[in-house]
């Protein structure tokens, strides 16, 4: 006989603590009540994907966090943008730990691993700056402003980012503002969603005698869109593997236009969602289907389209059998 113990705690706070502290439960499967009268945008986020209830309602001050740290006894202040990875702790790389560790400063999104954040030193402050598709967002330059005025006044500040910062994480804007502003900047990369999120759900990019290469694309303007700029007959003709980031609202579009263009219906996809995380969901279909069949999915989620994505790769590999 077993016994389900259905294991809760409750988060008092909204800040960013609050969020790192609510993703490490999260991490451990444990069903997370936040109490707070407001709450940073990853939490908003998580609570509007049902990951965790938000409870409004005042909970007595806490330490005040706001304060800025003073600097750690560094006469020159620096930048590091850390790629966080897709979002399991796990993922993040040991230049990256460190890095938030002899940090002043972390200015965060929501999908950088939160859970990193719950053992940093109660003195380090900690920015959430997510921007939400369709909610709350920090315009980039304020961004950009603070992670300049944080190392101007001669804190050492990490950017943690999801992913690797130069995919599609405006990475390159931050460094740019950096250098702009004479700001010494450094870049630690990350494992990207545009790999992980396939290989966490069992797909490889890449396969000997399936595909030789993998495009990773942006879907956040559909094909037609006049800001679009991907040749789409380019892409159905590239006989690669596609992935494509920030394409949940786009799908259905790209796909028609990847089969306008001449890939064959039954090409396979998948959609992954909060990879890494323990909410992961997994959707198989073709690249006519996947946006149909994927049409309960929220962001985050990685689209990937190619026979790579087919529930028949295991019979090609002389490893295993197929499901
Ligand atoms: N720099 C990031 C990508 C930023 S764009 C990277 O290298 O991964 C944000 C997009 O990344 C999301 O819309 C989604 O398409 C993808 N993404 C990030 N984390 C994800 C995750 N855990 N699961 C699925 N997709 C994810």
């Amino acid at each position: 006989m077993s016994t389900d113990i259905t294991r809760r705690v409750a988060v008092l706070g909204g800040d960013a603590r609050a969020a790192a502290e609510a993703s490490r439960w999260l991490d451990q499967g444990v069903d997370v009540t936040v109490v707070a009268a407001e709450v940073t945008a990853a939490i908003q986020d998580l609570a509007d994907r049902g990951l965790l209830v938000w409870v409004r309602a005042e909970v007595a001050d806490g330490p005040d966090r706001q304060d800025d740290p003073s600097p750690a006894g560094r006469s020159e202040g620096s930048v590091t943008l850390v790629g966080g990875g897709p979002g399991d702790p796990g993922l993040l790389t040991v230049a990256g730990r460190e890095a938030l560790e002899s940090a002043d400063v972390v200015i965060t999104d929501r999908l950088a691993p939160l859970t990193s954040l719950a053992t940093l030193r109660p003195e380090v402050r900690i920015i959430d700056v997510s921007k939400i598709p369709g909610g709350r967002s920090t315009p980039q330059e304020e961004i950009d402003c603070l992670l300049v005025e944080h190392a101007l006044a001669g804190r050492s500040v990490v950017r943690l980012k999801g992913g690797d910062p130069f995919v599609f994480g405006r990475g390159g804007e931050e460094v740019a503002a950096c250098e702009a502003a004479g700001v010494p900047v450094t870049v630690i990369p990350g494992v990207t969603s545009a790999v992980a999120a396939a290989a966490a759900a069992g797909i490889p990019v890449t396969h000997r005698g399936v595909t030789q290469g993998f495009t990773v694309i942006s879907g956040h303007v559909p094909p037609d869109h006049p800001d679009s700029t991907l040749d789409f007959a380019a892409l159905a003709r590239s006989g690669t593997t596609l992935v494509v980031l920030m394409g949940v609202r786009t799908l259905g579009a790209i796909c028609a236009a990847l089969v306008d263009a001449g890939l064959d219906a039954n090409t396979p996809a998948a959609v992954v969602a909060d990879a890494t995380r323990p909410s992961q969901q997994v959707v198989r279909g073709t690249v006519s289907t996947i946006d149909q069949d994927a049409r309960d999915v929220r962001p985050p989620a990685v689209a990937v389209i190619g026979d790579v994505a087919g529930p028949s790769l295991r019979s090609r590999s002389s490893l295993g059998t197929d499901r």
